[in-house]
C-alpha cells in the first residue's frame, strides 16, 4: 500500500518522537480494494497534548480533545488536506447505545482496533510496521464480507447506529453481512430509537444511493430495521428488487420510488429531518407518477418539461420507471425536449415591457398576461412571435 506524501509525512513526525502511529479505518480500507480514500485518518500512541506539541509548527484544531482527537493540516498539492490524529482509545461502558460513559486512551494500537466497528474498519497501516490485522478484515475485504469486531448483539447494544452503517457498507462495497451479525442486527434494531433522526437520516441516503442498495434494504427488511425506524410499512420484495432498474442512483428518486409504493410520504419524509429541497426534489419525483396526459400528446409532452425541465434526466428516469420504455409520453417528451420550444416566461418572444402600456402601467397584471401567453405557447409554440402574443395579449385585456 501506497500512503500519500502528507499521510507518510505526519505518521514519520510522530514515529520521529517515539510513538508510533498508524493510517486506520475507512481510508486502509479503501486503499486495499483499489478504491481512492476520501480523507485520511491517523491513530496514534500520543496523548492529545502530545499530538499538539509535535505538530506545534502545524495548523491544528482540536476537534474533540475529550475523545482524543486532534485534526491537523497538511500542504499537499498547494491545498490544505486535514488528517484526523486521534489516540489509540479504548471505550467505557455505554448506557444509552449511543456514547460511550467515559474513553480512556492507550497505547496498544489492538485496543484502539478492537473499538471499531467491522473487521474491515479494524486495520492500522504504516510503512514501518505494514498492516495491523487483528481481526481477519484482509479476509473478510476480499470475500465481501461484513462482520462486526466482536459479539454482533454486544457491539450494536453499545451503539445501535453500527447496525445502520452495517447495511450502509454492505450497499456502498458491494458485500454481504455475515450471518451473526444480521442476527445480532435483528436482535438490537428495537435500539434504533435511541438513535439521533440526522445521523440515521444520513446513513440512510448514503445506503440508498449505493450500488448494493437491493441486498441491504432486503436484508434491513428481514431483520425488522426497516420496522425499526419507520412507522410505515415495509417495502416489499418485488418493489426493492424493481429498484436495480433505475439507472439514476440518486436516493431522491430511489427515496421517491419507495415512497410512492408504500405511501406515508409526508411521515416518512418529516421522519428522516430532510432538507426543504431535498423534500421538495422527491415529491416532485413521486408526482411524475400521477402526471396525466391531457388532450394532445405533444401538449402534454411540453407541459411535463415545463413542470420537470430543471430535474429532466431524474423525471425522465423516474416516467421510464413507472411507465415503461414504450411509453407514448416518453417518446414524446424527448421528442419536445429536442426542440429548445419556450418554457418559460423568459424565453418568450416579448418582453414585459413590451406590454407595460397595454396594461396600464401595472406590473403585476404584466406577471399575469405573462403566464398566460406562456399557458397559449405550450398548448401552441407557433403563437411565439411578438406580433400574435400582443395580439393575444390584447384580447385578454379586452
Ligand atoms: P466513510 O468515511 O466512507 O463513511 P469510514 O470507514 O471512514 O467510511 P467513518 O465514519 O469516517 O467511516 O469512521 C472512521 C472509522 O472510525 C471507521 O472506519 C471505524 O473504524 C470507526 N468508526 C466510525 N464510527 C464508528 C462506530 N459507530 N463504532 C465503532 N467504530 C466506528
Ligand atoms: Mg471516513
Amino acid at each position: 500500500m501506497k500512503l500519500p506524501d502528507y499521510v507518510q509525512n505526519c505518521i514519520e513526525l510522530l514515529e520521529k518522537s517515539g510513538f508510533s502511529a498508524y493510517a486506520v479505518g475507512g481510508a486502509v480500507r479503501d486503499s486495499l480494494i483499489g478504491v481512492c480514500p476520501n480523507d485520511w485518518d491517523v491513530t496514534t500512541s500520543a496523548t492529545p497534548g502530545e499530538i499538539l506539541s509535535v505538530f506545534a509548527d502545524y495548523r491544528t484544531v482540536p476537534t474533540g480533545i475529550k475523545h482524543g482527537t486532534v485534526t491537523v493540516l497538511f500542504e499537499s498539492g498547494g491545498a490544505l488536506v486535514p488528517i484526523e490524529v486521534t489516540t489509540f482509545r479504548v471505550d467505557g461502558d455505554y448506557l444509552d447505545s449511543r456514547h460511550p460513559a467515559s474513553v480512556s486512551f492507550s497505547r496498544n494500537v489492538r485496543d484502539d482496533l478492537s473499538r471499531r466497528d467491522f473487521t474491515v474498519n479494524a486495520m492500522a497501516y504504516s510503512e514501518r510496521e505494514g498492516l495491523i490485522d487483528a481481526f481477519g478484515g484482509e479476509a473478510d475485504l476480499k470475500r465481501g464480507i461484513i462482520r462486526t469486531v466482536g459479539d454482533a448483539e454486544q457491539r450494536f447494544s453499545e451503539d445501535a447506529l453500527r447496525i445502520l452503517r452495517a447495511f450502509r457498507f454492505a450497499a456502498q462495497l458491494g458485500f454481504e453481512i455475515e450471518e451473526k451479525t444480521l442476527i445480532g442486527a435483528k436482535n438490537t434494531a428495537h435500539l434504533l430509537k435511541n438513535i439521533a433522526r440526522e445521523r440515521i437520516s444520513a446513513e440512510l441516503k448514503r445506503l440508498l444511493a449505493s450500488r448494493g442498495v437491493v441486498y441491504a434494504l432486503e436484508k434491513m427488511v428481514e431483520c425488522g430495521v426497516w420496522g425499526a425506524i419507520f412507522d410505515a410499512p415495509e417495502p416489499q420484495g418485488e418493489l426493492i428488487k424493481s429498484l436495480a432498474r433505475l439507472s439514476d442512483g440518486s436516493f431522491e428518486l430511489r427515496m421517491a420510488v419507495i415512497l410512492n409504493e408504500i405511501g406515508a410520504e409526508q411521515g416518512i419524509l418529516e421522519s428522516l429531518r430532510l432538507s426543504n429541497g431535498e423534500k421538495r426534489l422527491v415529491t416532485r419525483l413521486c408526482d411524475v407518477r400521477d402526471f396525466e396526459i391531457c388532450g394532445n400528446i405533444g401538449r402534454s409532452a411540453r407541459h411535463f418539461l415545463q413542470l420537470y425541465g430543471n430535474i429532466l434526466p431524474r423525471a425522465l428516469e423516474a416516467l421510464r420507471f413507472y411507465r415503461g420504455n414504450a411509453d407514448s409520453l416518453l417518446a414524446a417528451v424527448l421528442e419536445e425536449s429536442k426542440k429548445k420550444l419556450p418554457l418559460t416566461v423568459s424565453e418568450l418572444a416579448l418582453k414585459g415591457g413590451d406590454i407595460l402600456p397595454l396594461a396600464g402601467g401595472d406590473h403585476r397584471r404584466v406577471g399575469e398576461i405573462l403566464k398566460l401567453l406562456l399557458e397559449r405557447v405550450i398548448d401552441d409554440p407557433s403563437l411565439n412571435e411578438k406580433e400574435k402574443l400582443i395580439e393575444i395579449a390584447k384580447k385578454s385585456l379586452e
